[in-house]
């Protein structure tokens, strides 16, 4: 009897979609891997709502906008297991570099100062900023964190099949 298949997830927050990329480096392993999981959302897969009932998740980006809080509280409602996938979901990392100015300096750095045409912030086009860009587990509970900007595909690989024989990875042994 077949086994049944990992429901695996991965959600792009504020982060610039180099940890997907270095997931996608894994190469040949992929193969492997889609013996063993079904991948039933992501920027990978169409889908239009986070489904029900994922065992793992994995999540690029800190947390930086309303839509990014509401969207991690649903994922981590949802997710049996959620990892914090690269520096930015780990620290914060690139995102949290505005912390120090605040997000109305930002936005005015880049839509008016910043801009040679028709500068004005765009009221409706873009998420609401949250004050400071924070990392995953401030927010919400994370089950394993796999650092590196961004992890190496080595490193996601060995992370994914620890988690798919059932155990809890610490990737953070492999910096000891
Ligand atoms: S950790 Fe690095 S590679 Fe990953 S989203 Fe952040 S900046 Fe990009």
């Amino acid at each position: 009897m077949s086994q049944a298949k990992i429901r695996l997830a991965t959600v792009w927050l504020d982060g610039c979609s180099g940890c997907h990329m270095s997931l996608l480096d894994t190469d040949e392993r992929l193969i492997d891997l889609a013996r063993r999981v079904e991948i039933v959302w992501g920027p990978l897969v169409d889908g239009k709502e986070f489904p029900e009932n994922v065992d793992v998740t994995l999540v690029e980006g800190a947390v930086s906008s309303e839509e990014d809080l509401h969207r991690i509280r649903l994922v981590r409602s949802r997710s049996r297991l959620l990892v914090s996938l690269g520096d930015c979901a780990v620290t914060g990392n690139v995102p949290a570099m505005r912390n120090k100015f605040g997000a109305d300096a930002v936005l005015r750095r880049a839509y008016l100062e910043n801009a040679a045409l028709d500068p004005q912030i765009p009221r409706e086009a873009i998420p609401t900023l949250l004050p400071t860009a924070r990392p995953v587990h401030e927010l919400a509970k994370v089950d394993v964190f796999i650092p590196g900007c961004p992890p190496s595909a080595d490193l996601i690989f060995s992370a994914l099949s620890e988690l798919l024989e059932g155990r809890v990875p610490n990737p953070a042994a492999k910096f000891g």
